[in-house]
């Protein structure tokens, strides 16, 4: 058994929390705000939509309460627009198991409640932090973003931004029907303009209200999305995002316009610089302490990647301390610790986050081309829907697809796989059927509820 501290009652400082109760370790957990404050008080840090391979681990700790009760996100409605209002090809991807996104304040306040460990709510200084190193075996920073990430160096050769590519504005809203047009299942809907940014709007479930939407805006600075810096209030935000949906996606306006603003704190503007920070913070008294989570890894929300590879992490630490057996938990070992984990899940993550923040690349594009056609239903096993699929696959498992992103001969290779066919039938019939759509969208002006490539397939 070993004493081990906890700093940040997030999802994932939580998570690391009851694995470590669970494995017989004496935990206590640093927690600026109690549950209460948690649900009636804070913001929720993001989104935090997880996929499968995340939501196992919070399976098997026996914390996934919301089951039964929260939207089962079944796949992706990607509609892709490399121009204002042109609507070149839309993906319509499933996952093999769904994904689920709950207010992040319910979720951290239940687990904070559920924790059977010690736990203090106290706003740790960096003094206070020696102290509580000093008392325990290991002690580990989930402290997400905020003041105690700067003990960890940014690792200058993996951060590759020095400044955010994206401004962003999260609201939680109700009113609108839990369905989206054009969609024979419960999908995330993704418009992705080349020019301004990304709009996700997220199948969520709120704290008071149950079922909603959860939208996310990625506003590339200085475009025509980016206005929602000087929102003072929820209230703003919903109203700029209506603006903001009927000027550059207006196929969702006639949807979201019943949407309001779920409560007071739901909503969030702001900006996150992609970090890979070291794993190995240095005290004041040269007591050294570790980072998880956000702390370790910042990502841009554009691939929602954070919640889900800190999960993913906090399994990794916890596996790593039993195999350490008695010898100590050293910053060689929090090194060692780290660096299996980048190696593994963090760094595809790291690296389908970092694509997806960049002009989509030639490799990409030839997938995207490929999967027209794609549609979404339960039983459809064409190759454009396995590829479509893969994609969508690839948010729960980024080291499914991500290597077939920059390389064309992987995404060729995985669509002549897929297909059972040479990769230019899939290409050239994936150029035709735009083509088709281009032609169609010009003479019709493009029908909001159907997609332009959603024209009868051939047999
Ligand atoms: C808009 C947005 C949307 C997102 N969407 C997704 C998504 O769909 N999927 C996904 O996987 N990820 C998403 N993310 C990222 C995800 O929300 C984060 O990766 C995740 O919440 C991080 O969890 P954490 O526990 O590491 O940190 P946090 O959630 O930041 O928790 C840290 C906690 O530590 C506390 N704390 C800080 N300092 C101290 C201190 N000194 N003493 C005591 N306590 C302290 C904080 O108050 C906080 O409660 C999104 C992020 C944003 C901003």
């Amino acid at each position: 058994m070993r004493r081990i501290a906890i700093v940040g009652s997030g999802i994932v400082g939580l998570a690391a929390a009851h694995a470590l109760r669970r494995a017989g370790h004496a935990v206590t957990l640093y927690s600026d705000r109690t549950s209460r404050q948690w649900l009636d008080e804070s913001r929720p840090t993001g989104t935090a939509a997880r996929f499968d391979l995340a939501l196992s681990f919070e399976r098997e700790l026996g914390l996934n309460h919301w089951d039964d009760v929260a939207p089962r996100g079944e796949g992706v409605f990607l509609t892709f627009c490399p121009t204002l209002h042109n609507r070149l090809v839309t993906l319509r991807g499933r996952l093999q198991r769904p994904f689920q996104a709950v207010d992040l304040r319910l979720q951290c306040a239940r687990w904070l409640d559920d924790f059977d460990g010690e736990t203090s709510i106290e706003s740790v200084t960096v003094a206070r932090l020696d102290e509580i190193a000093a008392q325990h075996d290991l002690t580990i920073v989930a402290a997400g973003r905020a003041e105690l990430c700067n003990l960890f160096p940014r690792d200058d050769e993996r951060s590759v931004h020095d400044v955010a590519q994206r401004n962003l504005a999260m609201l939680i809203t109700r009113g609108a029907p839990m369905a989206i047009p054009g969609a024979a299942f419960l999908p995330v809907k993704f418009d992705f303009l080349g020019t301004d940014g990304e709009l996700f709007c997220i199948p969520y479930f709120h704290k008071d209200h149950g079922p909603s939407w959860n939208l996310l805006f990625e506003a590339k600075p200085g475009s025509r999305m980016d206005r929602f810096a000087g929102a003072r209030s929820g209230e703003e935000v919903v109203a700029i995002a209506k603006q903001v949906v009927r000027e550059l996606f207006p196929w969702n306006s006639a949807w979201m316009q019943p949407m309001e603003l779920a409560d007071r704190n739901g909503w969030l503007t702001g900006r996150v610089t992609p970090t890979v920070r070291r794993p190995v913070g240095t005290l004041p008294s040269g007591r050294v302490v570790m980072a998880l989570g956000d702390t370790a890894i910042s990502f841009d929300p554009i691939a929602a990647q954070g919640a889900n590879t800190g999960l993913k992490h906090a399994r990794h630490v916890v596996a790593r301390i039993a195999e350490r057996g008695d010898a100590p938990l050293d910053a060689a070992w929090m090194t060692e610790t780290f660096e299996s984990f980048y190696a593994g899940p963090a760094s595809f993550a790291w690296t389908f986050s970092n694509l997806l923040l960049e002009p989509i690349t030639d490799p990409a594009k030839e997938l995207l081309i490929a999967q027209c056609g794609s549609d979404g239903r339960a039983g459809n096993a064409s190759a454009q829907q396995r590829i479509a699929d893969a994609f969508m696959e690839n948010f729960n498992d980024p080291r499914l697809l991500t290597p077939a992103f920059t390389d064309m001969h992987r995404s060729r290779s995985f669509i002549a796989q897929t297909s059972g066919k040479p990769w230019l039938f899939s290409a050239v019939r994936g150029r035709a059927r735009i083509a088709a759509g281009q032609v169609q969208q010009k003479l019709k002006g493009g029908n909001p509820h159907v997609p332009v490539d959603a024209a009868p397939r051939p047999a």
